[in-house]
């Protein structure tokens, strides 16, 4: 049988959005329940140092996502450990429905699912994600110690992944479509000064070539923009960091979205084209896609939230 868990408030998401979101959704005495999905502590657990949160000159993502789930759950935010796989927004109260088989009745809802790596979809890429292809340094930059390595892409996530896996690659080659990169100035700075780091200039990734017997990686193919001449580069490790898209799969049917799927919300809010839902962070933010941003607009969110059941009730 279902368990059935009924909340004024429900929040779906356990990045800095969702947690913060519990905190000030628990200091409004409203007994929220926040679902963590599939990865607890969001999109900061995949990185090490986070040198733009105020108050830490440097702290390591992961770190600081387990202070901020502390916190919520000191404030009284029930955090649970489980993935929102279906949702009814046609009335009020709303159901979603868990991959447990729980069923969460909510009078609001807070959506903070985020955001995903993306990927270039190349046959090769698919094939050897887990072999040799990956989006996470932080996660798979130890299996390459001594080897040489390519990062694909020119934005914080490409410098800073290349920066991090020099602690254990060879030599990385940072491969870019154009001859400028995105990230700010202090990353660029470090990237440029360190020697394990080779820019490769107007160049996309065209194939990720490697042996079946065992499964691994042994070079990509790579295409020069300017004048369409594929060469080869050898490398045992791909680690793909060409931005991220809003985690919308619950709600993309049911919710407005724009530029390329970040859910709508009104001017200066949170609120979603549906009253008493409301949504934080990198789900429905295209420009800034910070930590801090994200934080508060899970704040927004939260005391919208409040104020709206205070006007319906
Ligand atoms: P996320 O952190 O993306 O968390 C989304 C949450 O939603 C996750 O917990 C996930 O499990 C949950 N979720 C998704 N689907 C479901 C579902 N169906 N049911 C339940 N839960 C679900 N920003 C900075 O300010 N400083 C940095 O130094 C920095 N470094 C970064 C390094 C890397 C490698 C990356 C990838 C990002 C970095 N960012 C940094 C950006 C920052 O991580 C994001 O802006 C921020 O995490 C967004 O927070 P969020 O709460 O919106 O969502
Ligand atoms: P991003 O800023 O969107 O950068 C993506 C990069 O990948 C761009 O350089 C882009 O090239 C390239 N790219 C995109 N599609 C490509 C394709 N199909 N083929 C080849 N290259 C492709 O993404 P991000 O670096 O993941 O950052 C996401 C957000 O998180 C940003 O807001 C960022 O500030 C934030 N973040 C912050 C920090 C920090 O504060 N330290 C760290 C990490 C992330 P073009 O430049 O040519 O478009």
């Amino acid at each position: 049988m279902s368990d059935t868990r009924k909340t004024r408030v429900l929040i779906i998401g356990s990045g800095p959005a969702g947690y913060t979101a519990g905190v000030y959704a628990a200091r409004a005495m409203l007994d929220p329940i926040l679902v963590q999905g599939i990865e607890p502590g969001g999109q900061l657990t995949t990185t090490t140092e986070v040198e733009n949160w105020p108050g830490d000159t440097e702290v390591q993502g992961p770190d600081l996502m387990t202070r901020m789930e502390a916190h919520a759950t000191a404030m009284g935010c029930e955090v649970i450990g489980d993935i929102i796989s279906e949702i009814d927004f046609s009335k009020r109260p709303f159901v979603c429905k868990s991959d447990s088989g729980t069923l969460y009745i909510a009078d609001a809802v807070i959506l903070a699912t985020g955001a995903r790596a993306k990927w270039l979809g190349l046959p090769s890429e698919e094939k050897f994600k887990g072999f040799g292809v990956s989006a996470c340094a932080t996660c798979d930059g130890f299996f390459y110690r001594g080897q040489e390595i390519v990062v694909i892409g020119g934005g914080n996530t490409a410098v800073e992944e290349a920066l991090f896996l020099t602690n254990f690659a060879s030599k990385v080659t940072l491969i870019h479509r154009r001859d400028e990169l995105r990230a700010e100035a202090i990353l660029q700075d470090r990237l440029f000064k360190n020697p394990k780091i080779e820019p490769l200039w107007f160049h996309t990734l065209e194939e990720v070539v490697g042996t079946d017997s065992p499964m691994g990686v042994e070079a990509v193919k790579v295409k020069n923009v300017k004048t369409d001449e594929i060469t080869e580069i050898p490398c045992k490790g791909v680690f793909v960091a060409i931005g991220h898209a809003p985690a919308n799969e619950l709600v993309k049917d049911v919710l407005e979205t724009h530029m390329g799927g970040y859910v709508v919300t009104k001017p200066d809010s949170t609120a979603t084209s549906i009253p008493g839902v409301f949504a934080a962070g990198d789900l429905t933010d295209h420009i800034y896609r910070q930590a801090v941003t994200s934080a508060g607009m899970g704040c927004m969110a939260a005391l919208e939230a409040e104020r709206f059941l205070a006007e319906a009730e």
